[in-house]
């Protein structure tokens, strides 16, 4: 009697596999929760990890794999026999080793990992682009025992994007070059008309030139993400005056911002050891947001101040404001705030996230307090540079 139901079991097992494989993500988690049976339930998880086009694994606390699916061997080129009881370690190319230890750190303070995007070494050396979605296993009194892992393998993704960014890599290369002779005409003419004391020459050439400057900043900007992206941007460190380089912004903030009032007092005297052309870029985004996102006639204040050896900049702006929900996502590419206060104003969200991007390059990062409808402050810290 017994042999027979465990038979019927099977059949029915088999069954359900081939009617799950069927359905959508949605569906799979109704089906599994309508069957009554802890066999049931197992043959429909056992059938979807089996068949799912991700790579699942499962590993203890110290990183040795305890389970692995089809797909982890296809995608890794590594068998089950080979990696059941092997270090995780195995998959992690040796420039991305500390990424574990994170990840670990992450997920023992009770945080899931999502759509992680990294690199990972297959079994014939190779390289291949994968999203990690990663959640702790806990035990019945809640304790996290192990991980699991949905590793995809985004290697087309990955290569759609790198053509996108070799193409915005070459157009913006080959705008740099017509645009600076544009500027530099707009300059000259802009000059004679200054000298015939031309008022309307004067107010027009001013006009193309702050937009002309604007360009120059767009372009700059997209090549930069593309250089980001591929990993090639790097930094040109120079030791450089601090009071030089406001001048500078303070100089562009005029022509960029003119209907702002501009609050400035003045930079310590020290140097920096920066990318100083880097730091110019990061001002200008800042500066250019703040006349963006807030009404003519308010102030900027543009602030640098020496504490303990760092060089502290900030700007500020009596502006809309950021909610809490998009502070969190403001420095990731792409991503603009949109509500009726910013939907007007023109621009691609990448400003912040080469801003941020910019700062972590020289080891430090950037940090924003804000009010909706009162103002925000951004400020990030640079060391001085001593001789
Ligand atoms: P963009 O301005 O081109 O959209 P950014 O990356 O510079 O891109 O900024 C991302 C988003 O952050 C903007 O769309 C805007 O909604 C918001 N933001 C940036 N700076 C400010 C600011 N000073 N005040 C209010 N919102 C801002």
């Amino acid at each position: 009697m017994d042999n027979i139901r465990a038979l019927k079991e099977k059949a029915f097992a088999q069954e359900l596999r081939a009617t799950v494989m069927n359905e959508s993500i949605q569906n799979q988690a109704k089906l599994i929760s309508a069957y009554q049976t802890a066999e049931e339930r197992e043959a429909i998880l056992s059938a979807i990890v089996d068949f799912s086009d991700d790579a699942i694994i499962s590993k203890d606390l110290n990183g040795i794999v305890t389970s692995w699916n089809k797909s982890a061997e296809r995608i890794f080129g590594y068998t089950a026999l080979e990696m059941i009881g092997k270090p995780i370690l195995t998959l992690i190319p040796d420039d991305r080793l500390e990424e574990e230890t994170l990840i670990l750190s992450r997920l023992r303070s009770g945080e899931r990992v999502d759509h992680f995007e990294t690199k990972r070494r297959k079994k014939d050396g190779r390289i291949v682009d994968v999203s990690l979605t990663i959640s702790p296993i806990k035990n019945v009194d809640g304790k996290i025992t192990g991980v699991s892992k949905i590793a995809r393998d985004i290697t087309d993704k990955k290569l759609e994007e790198q053509r996108k960014y070799d193409f915005i890599a070459i157009v913006s290369h080959e705008l740099k070059t017509p645009l600076t002779s544009v500027k530099s005409y707009i300059q000259l003419a802009l000059n004679k008309a200054k000298e015939r004391a031309d008022k309307f020459a004067v107010n027009v050439l001013t006009r193309a030139d702050l937009q002309t400057s604007k360009m120059t900043t767009m372009i700059h900007d997209y090549l930069n993400v593309a250089r980001l992206e591929q990993g090639k941007m790097t930094l040109s460190l120079t030791a450089f005056s601090l009071n030089d380089l406001m001048e500078e912004v303070i100089s562009d903030a005029l022509i960029l911002a003119p209907d702002h009032l501009l609050d400035y007092s003045g930079c310590p005297e020290v140097e920096l050891y920066a990318d100083r052309d880097k730091i110019c870029q990061v001002m200008m985004n800042l500066l250019n947001n703040a006349s963006k996102y807030s009404s003519t006639g308010t102030t900027i204040k543009i602030n640098c101040s020496l504490e303990q050896g760092q060089v502290i900049f900030s700007v500020t702006d009596q502006g809309v404001g950021i909610s809490p929900t998009d502070q969190v996502h403001l420095f990731e590419r792409f991503y603009r705030v949109s509500n009726k206060n910013t939907m007007e104003v023109s621009g691609f969200g990448i400003g912040l996230y080469l801003v941020a991007e910019i700062i972590k390059l020289h080891g430090s990062s950037i940090k924003l307090v804000s009010e909706i409808g009162e103002g925000t402050t951004f400020s990030f810290s640079l060391p001085m540079f001593v001789r």
